[in-house]
């Protein structure tokens, strides 16, 4: 079963995929070269980048999570300012120092090399090499990067995974309700019977508490900064103005749509964040991440009656059904287009909020997949690589679709045509049928009709 926490998890923008889990992958590789004891020093790594890394790396900060992660940094702890001093002293000074331990030069420009070619496995693929002085290989490791940050290792695994034995295992939306009715618990409480044969409750609610802690503080971060986006687009935050025009409209007529402003604005300033290469909550991606906050904003802020406990069991409902597309599909935009992403993270935050404004699992059921069938099909097409147009504003266009999502299936009692495992497959069959070009390659759709000014 997968963990609520390998779902969502702080990270750092712009890109799960192509920032967070290189980043990790290439941790691994240092920690396993510390730990090995070589004839001679280290004295180059070369990192190669394959496929979609290696497509749209450059605009994904792909190159920035690798060198952070070889100097030892992890997604959950590295600092803002450690972020900005280790990239510059590589990219100024052309050295790193791996894991604290030892200092060698680093050509950003010909240590980090992008293959647009993927390996036969997965479309992103990542080779480390560790050199000697003689060039006699030290270590060579072939990792991939699975989507929301999860990395796998291209060899057999150094200690074989035992399967974790869980009370309430489901592999489909229907055995995750008939769970539910046979034990008469709600799916977030059958989440949380799950996610206790690993952690103890009271760890699980701090690290829930957590996750939305990271998510406030984005937000926050977003409706304070100014500055412009990175790449060349010059792409202004909108975030802060907005919501500044949006508190002095308050204090005049009441417009009956102005919950739907606030959810944009929520999920623009965490996009925006995120595009800058800030800390964000991996929800269950980063072109993702500004959802699942701007619902949870919300229900915090529009729904009488919000608690803590609201948002902790929206988190563990929005999990299991993450944890579907996760098992039978995928949240990989270099797998499966956007729909892997925004349609996810959309059918997660629908699910999450029916299931806290009084909805029962069919019901959750029916929102999660209203949320997902009207993104079905949807490309990634990331204009110049980057994590910002299309993808800051349509987080903000499906934060109002899960929220139109939760309340549509509240008002459904009866049953529903399309149930949510048949959505899920369909989503999987019409990315596996989609043109590589829309899969996070920056080489079909907007990404090719919009051009550099
Ligand atoms: S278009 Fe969607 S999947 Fe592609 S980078 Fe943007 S948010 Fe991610």
């Amino acid at each position: 079963m997968v963990s609520v926490f390998e779902l969502f998890h702080i990270g750092i923008g712009p890109s799960s995929s192509h920032t967070v889990g290189p980043m990790r992958a290439a941790m691994w590789f240092a920690q396993e070269l510390m730990e090995s004891d070589f004839r001679d020093p280290i004295s180059r790594i070369c990192v190669t980048l394959h496929g979609s890394l290696g497509a749209t790396g450059k605009g994904h900060g792909t190159g920035k999570g690798v060198i952070l992660g070889l100097s030892g940094q992890s997604p959950e702890s590295v600092l803002p300012s450690q972020i900005i001093s280790i990239v510059a002293d590589a990219q100024e000074n052309g050295r790193l120092s791996i894991m604290g331990a030892i200092t060698i030069p680093f050509d950003i420009k010909t240590d980090i090399v992008y293959k647009v070619k993927s390996l036969p496995q997965h479309p992103n693929g990542l080779t480390f090499q560790a050199f000697a002085a003689s060039g006699d290989m030290l270590l060579e490791r072939r990792f991939f990067s699975i989507g929301g940050g999860a990395v796998i290792r291209g060899e057999q695994p150094l200690v074989p995974e035992v399967p974790l034995s869980v009370p309430f295992p489901f592999n489909t939306a229907a055995e995750l309700l008939t769970l539910c009715k046979n034990n008469r618990i709600t799916i977030a409480q059958l989440m949380m019977e799950n996610e206790k044969a690993r952690y103890p409750e009271a760890e699980i609610h701090a690290r829930l508490d957590r996750l939305w802690e990271v998510m406030q503080d984005c937000v926050r971060r977003g409706f304070e900064a100014t500055d412009m986006l990175p790449g060349p687009f010059k792409v202004r935050r909108r975030a802060k103005g907005m919501r500044e025009t949006l508190l002095k409209n308050m204090n005049g007529e009441t417009d009956l749509l102005s919950a739907m402003d606030w959810l944009n604005v929520y999920a623009l300033a965490v996009s925006e964040e995120n595009a800058a290469g800030g800390q964000v909550v991996t929800a269950p991606t980063n072109g993702a991440a500004g959802i699942i906050p701007s619902v949870l904003h919300y229900y915090m802020h529009f729904i009488k009656g919000a608690s803590i406990q609201g948002v902790r069991e929206f988190l563990l409902t929005a999990a299991a059904i993450g944890t579907l597309y996760k098992t039978n599909a995928s949240i990989s935009g270099a797998e499966v287009g956007c729909q892997g992403e925004v349609g996810v993270a959309c059918s997660m935050a629908a699910g999450g909020l029916c299931a806290i404004i009084g909805g029962t699992p069919d019901q959750i059921e029916n929102a999660a997949e209203i949320g997902m069938e009207h993104h079905l099909g949807l490309t990634c097409d990331p204009v110049g690589g980057l994590v910002q147009i299309p993808c800051i504003e349509r987080n903000a266009m499906a934060s109002s679709k899960a929220v139109n999502a939760a309340r549509l299936a509240l008002h459904t009692v009866g049953e529903h045509h399309i149930s949510l495992d048949a959505v899920i497959k369909t989503m999987w069959e019409t990315g596996a049928d989609m043109k590589t070009k829309y899969k996070e390659t920056a080489r079909g759709g907007l990404a090719v009709n919009i051009k550099l000014c």
